[in-house]
């Protein structure tokens, strides 16, 4: 047998013919998740052994702080939904020309622009994210006692946010999709290491100190970037 299950938006490959009857589940270095389990074991049985890890899944993927999905792949097409700050926004092929923009709830690409594909909606992510950031930077700056330089929004891969010792603070800008609360999470995490850069007792207590709820923020942002899009058009 070889089967793919979901614990809510991941993806978890099966692989049976183990020795060992007890079923197994591991997650891989980038956040994947392996189930290996012996040929006989029921779906139905998998399946349960698979909720009953939930909470242990979403407390490591948080721990690994890496972005786990699906790939989410976007139609460039009216009415094709794209989320922004955690609100949903249809899109609108315009008729005029200029730059991408929201206008009525609204996210409009205008017609010229169809051609050059995703890369001028990320470059809305990335202009409209920088200005957002701006004054909450500022603010979580403050209560962390640090002086960060210029907060960058850019492509990351596959992490979240990166601070160097540089002091260069910058956020994935697939991070913009999520709500407010857990931008805020991002950003408070990544400011705080320009004061502890790892994640040890007095890093979780820093956060702890200026953003108490951080660790359900934490095991929330692991859940939901599951289902964020990171570029891809189909
Ligand atoms: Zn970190």
């Amino acid at each position: 047998m070889s089967a793919v299950l979901h614990l809510d938006d991941l993806r978890v490959p099966v692989e049976t013919g183990g020795a060992s009857r007890k079923a197994r589940l591991t997650i891989e270095a980038d956040g994947s998740l392996r189930l290996r389990a012996a040929e006989d074991v029921a779906t139905e049985e998998l399946t349960q052994f698979l909720a009953s890890k939930r909470e242990w899944v979403y407390r490591k993927l948080a721990e690994k702080e890496v972005l786990q999905h699906e790939p989410v792949t976007k139609e460039l097409v009216d009415g094709e939904g794209f989320q922004y700050l955690g609100r949903s926004h249809r899109l609108k092929i315009g008729d005029a020309h200029g730059t991408v923009h929201l206008e009525r709830g609204r996210l409009v690409l205008p017609r010229p622009l169809v051609e050059v594909g995703e890369a001028s909606l990320i470059a809305w992510y990335q202009r409209c994210g920088e200005a957002w950031l701006r004054p909450r930077v500022r603010s979580w700056a403050e209560r962390l006692r640090v002086e960060p330089g210029a907060v960058e929004v850019a492509d990351l891969g596959h992490k979240w946010g990166s601070a160097t010792a540089g002091k260069r603070v910058r956020i994935h800008w697939a991070t913009l999709q999520l709500s407010p609360a857990l931008v805020d999470y991002v950003l408070a995490h990544e400011l705080a290491h320009l004061r502890e850069p790892h994640h040890g007792p007095d890093f979780w207590q820093l956060l702890g100190r200026v953003m108490p709820e951080y660790d359900e923020r934490k095991q929330e942002l692991a859940k939901r970037g599951a289902g964020l899009w990171f570029g891809g058009t189909s």
